[in-house]
């Protein structure tokens, strides 16, 4: 897609198909997100997942914290496919073995939490040497030995997902509150899986700060490399709040991974509405290249120099044009920096006189003196002309 140096080839991953949605390997890098209601609230879930597809959602998650709760799926996927909504549904499980096992009946994927499932945390100092941690290993395998029986039966994908505000006190004693903790603890269930042949798996590592989340997804990519394993890999930066904080968070956590070519699935986690976390997704994989969905924009700033009100115009060729995937256009106030920095775009929209605009196909001017009130009509005009326009899908 690109070839700028910045934008490092997507790390090879193993293709793991969840509910129909294959994630990894060539895959689009797919956006979700997670439900907000009570689980056991069918018309209230179905409401919200039903909002979320709408906006592009690929998956979404709920949260199960009982085997009553996984159950309910059943009755919501129901309530979507009435509608015709198809939608890959997760069940999210923490501390109680009997959720995660319910949920494989009813979930397309299940998310167990290293930190909590057959650990616990109480922030108690434990010593362990090597012998005695080696002992501790052998007993979650002996616990996982069950669930993994299961969930090869069931054919059902599996996240696992370790965050770093759960990381338990048996790895907190033994690697510290560090990134290397996050990763051994994730590490330990993924031996176990892999020693067991179980491969349908998704690796999530989170962190409320995104500089953590950063260091253990590279220090996991760099230990699974070493251990052959080429599991997907889910990207989020958890807790990020709300607001621009919540947004450049995320930004910044997904975008830079993102950019070294980690992630095969993404989330943005906002205190808020779950439907808003999806246009930041999106912004975020065409901000970075990874996967482009709409029109790419370049407008400038303004200035003193500015030859017409760039901020109203600006949105109302977004509007209109922003559909026009992967076609790239300019909205410049004047031609002092306009050219130069539109040099990518296929089309400009430059204020040339005070309320004319000049028209730009690539670097040549194709309409000079254009009156403003008229210019968003011409700049269509063109692209139809050229055959790059598509009507907006219904
Ligand atoms: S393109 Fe022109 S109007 Fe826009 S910021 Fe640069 S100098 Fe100012």
């Amino acid at each position: 897609m690109d070839s700028f140096a910045a934008l490092r080839p997507r790390r090879k991953t193993r293709v793991v198909n969840v509910g129909g949605v294959a994630i990894g390997g060539d895959n689009p890098i797919r956006v979700q997100t997670m439900t907000n209601t009570d689980t056991l609230d069918i018309e209230a879930t179905v409401a919200q997942i039903r909002a979320c597809v709408k906006a592009g959602a690929e998956l979404v998650r709920l949260t199960t914290p009982t085997p009553k709760h996984a159950q309910a799926l059943g009755p919501i996927r129901e309530a979507l496919l009435k509608e015709e909504i198809v939608v890959p549904l997760i069940a999210d499980v923490h501390f109680l073995p009997a959720a995660a096992f319910e949920a494989l009946k009813w979930a397309d994927k299940v998310r167990l939490n290293p930190g909590n499932l057959f650990d616990g945390k109480i922030f108690r100092e434990l010593t362990f040497d090597d012998a005695s941690y080696a002992k501790e290993i052998e007993r979650i395998e002996e616990s996982l030995l069950p669930f993994i029986a299961a969930v090869k039966a069931s054919g059902k994908a599996l996240r696992i997902g370790c965050n770093h505000g759960s990381l338990s006190d048996r790895v907190l004693s033994r690697y510290g509150d560090t990134p290397l903790g996050i990763v051994e603890s994730t590490m330990e269930y993924l031996r176990i899986f892999k020693k067991h042949d179980f491969h349908d798996i998704i690796v999530a590592l989170k962190a409320s700060n995104p500089l953590i989340m950063i260091e253990a997804n590279r220090l996991l990519i760099a230990t699974m490399d070493q251990e052959g394993m080429d599991y997907p890999i889910h990207l989020g930066v958890t807790e990020a709040g709300n607001g621009e904080e919540g947004r450049a968070k995320s930004t910044l956590g997904i975008g830079t991974l993102l950019m070294e070519g980690i992630g095969d699935t993404i989330r943005v986690s906002l205190t808020e509405d779950p439907v808003k976390e999806i246009p930041t997704c999106y912004g975020i994989l065409q901000a970075t290249h990874r996967r482009i969905t709409r029109t790419e924009f370049i407008s400038c700033p303004s200035c003193g120099r500015t030859l017409f009100d760039i901020e109203p115009v600006t949105n109302l060729i977004k509007e209109r044009m922003g559909h026009l995937k992967g076609l790239h256009i300019a909205i410049m106030g004047c031609i002092v920096n306009g050219l130069g920095e539109m040099a990518d775009a296929d089309y400009g929209y430059v204020g040339g006189a005070h309320g004319q605009v000049s028209l730009y196909r690539k670097k040549t001017l194709v309409k000079r003196g254009v009156p403003e009130k008229e210019a968003v009509d011409e700049l269509i005009s063109l692209i139809k002309s050229d055959g790059k326009w598509v009507d907006v899908k219904v």
